[in-house]
């Protein structure tokens, strides 16, 4: 039998949200303790350079932490890394740790995130085909990626795209396929997915739309993807950027509320008591949209974190974020911030010809969202618009001499 222990708070996953769920609670001046279990063997650290600087340079890449070794100890947050919960039950609060431990704990947050999808296709599970969600993985694929000459992305999607940019600047021959007619077309507009697109076919890249990898083809390794068309690419490495699943097969198993994500509500309560969802895995209602979303970005796991420690502390906040994203691809810095899936119009603000631009979007009257490519202060300005709510007149928008920052 297995040693038992309480925690006032046990937090699933020491990624983005539970790191910053758990220095939060400290920063509100929670007393009570905090354990923090990960999967993974390292210390919390930024997943976002995975699929950008951690590719590049000469020398070993080490990763950014989000806090220093340190600052667990100081903050008396107990960290139990490379250990997985294995089970929760929500009636009894108490969780099962793979190290043979038993917690009983007063609230449960599931920070655990999403993984990477796999290919379906024949010959998916061929050596020198990566998928890319974390530290371990990059260190693979960035092994891979000074050992090979040519690369196939598959999935036309920020990681799909930010992978691709990295490998062009280290001089691989890369070849990226989706399966819609333009990149990134799940987040952004045409105009930006043009413009992408364009960056990367000037950079060298080779795009595959509207088709799919049918096959995989390899000895020992990969050789070549074979598309729906009958098209072969050679390929000695293969990158599947397909988007994540929520990691929720914990809650499912623990009988709590899931459908794409844990359902949790806008105090990040999930459908059972003491139990909490923050970060990629929680699908939530948002201010900005419609229906409910799982959001995958640093800040909304920095902001649902900030909501679920103020729900421990009986606070009674909700979240009223405006959601925010940013990537990096060659020289460009897009950001974007709200949610623009509702919008009836769109605004392009600068020189698209001139790389530094925006794309507004509108509802009606009112700006829902922007995409901004190296235009930050536009985004700044746009972000408190779109949570202000402010209405615009169109016509005045149009002419980018103008500030954002006029119609605050
Ligand atoms: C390569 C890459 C690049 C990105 N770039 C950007 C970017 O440029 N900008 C941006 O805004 N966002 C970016 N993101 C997204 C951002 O990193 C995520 O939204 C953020 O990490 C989500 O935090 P999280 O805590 O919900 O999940 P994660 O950070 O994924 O952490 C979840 C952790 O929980 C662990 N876990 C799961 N189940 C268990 C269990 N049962 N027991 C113990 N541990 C468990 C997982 O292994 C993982 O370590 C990027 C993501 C990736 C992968």
């Amino acid at each position: 039998m297995g040693r038992s222990i309480k925690q006032d708070v046990l937090i699933v996953g020491a990624g983005h949200s539970g790191a910053a769920l758990a220095a939060c609670l400290r920063g509100k001046g929670f007393q009570g303790s905090i354990m923090l279990v990960g999967d993974e063997p390292h210390l919390p650290y930024e997943r976002p350079p995975l699929s950008k600087a951690a590719l590049l340079g000469a020398d070993a890449y080490e990763p950014i932490l989000l806090r220093s070794a340190d600052f667990w100890n100081q903050e008396r947050i107990e960290l139990a890394l490379g250990c997985v919960v294995e089970s929760i039950e929500p009636d009894s609060r108490t969780a099962r740790l793979s190290d043979g431990r038993s917690v009983s704990y007063s609230w449960c947050v599931l920070a655990t995130g999403g993984r990477a999808r796999a290919l379906e296709c024949e010959g998916a599970d061929l050596a020198g085909v990566h998928r890319l969600r974390n530290l371990d993985d990059t260190m693979r694929l960035r092994a891979a990626l000074r050992q090979c000459e040519k690369l196939v992305v598959i999935g036309a999607g920020y990681i799909g795209l930010e992978v691709a940019a990295s490998a062009r600047s280290l001089g691989m021959q890369v070849d990226v396929v989706e399966t819609r007619d333009r990149v990134l077309s799940r987040v952004t507009s045409r105009v930006v997915s043009g413009f992408i697109e364009a960056r990367h076919r000037a950079h060298g890249v080779r795009f595959h739309l509207t088709r799919a990898a049918a096959s995989i083809e390899g000895g020992e390794r990969v050789s070549a993807v074979v598309l729906d068309d009958g098209t072969r690419l050679a390929a000695d490495l293969v990158l599947a950027g397909v988007g994540i699943d929520a990691e929720t097969s914990l809650a499912e198993a623990a009988g709590i509320a899931c459908h794409g994500g844990v359902l949790v509500d806008s105090a990040f309560r999930s459908s059972a008591p003491g139990v909490l969802a923050v970060g990629d895995c929680a699908r939530h209602p948002n201010d900005f949209a419609d229906g409910l979303w799982r959001l995958e970005s640093v800040q909304h796991a920095q902001d649902s974190a900030a909501i679920a420690a103020s729900t421990i502390l009986g606070l009674g906040s909700s979240y009223h974020d405006v959601p925010a994203f940013w990537s990096e691809q060659y020289d460009l810095r897009l950001q974007s911030a709200g949610i623009a899936r509702d919008a009836d119009d769109l605004v392009v603000r600068g020189d698209t010809g001139e790389g530094s631009f925006s794309v507004v979007y509108m509802r009606e009257g009112r700006i829902i969202a922007i995409d901004a490519i190296n235009a930050p202060r536009e985004f700044m300005a746009a972000r408190r618009l779109i949570a202000e709510r402010v209405n615009i007149d169109r016509a005045s928008l149009t002419d980018a001499g103008v500030s954002l920052r006029a119609f605050a």
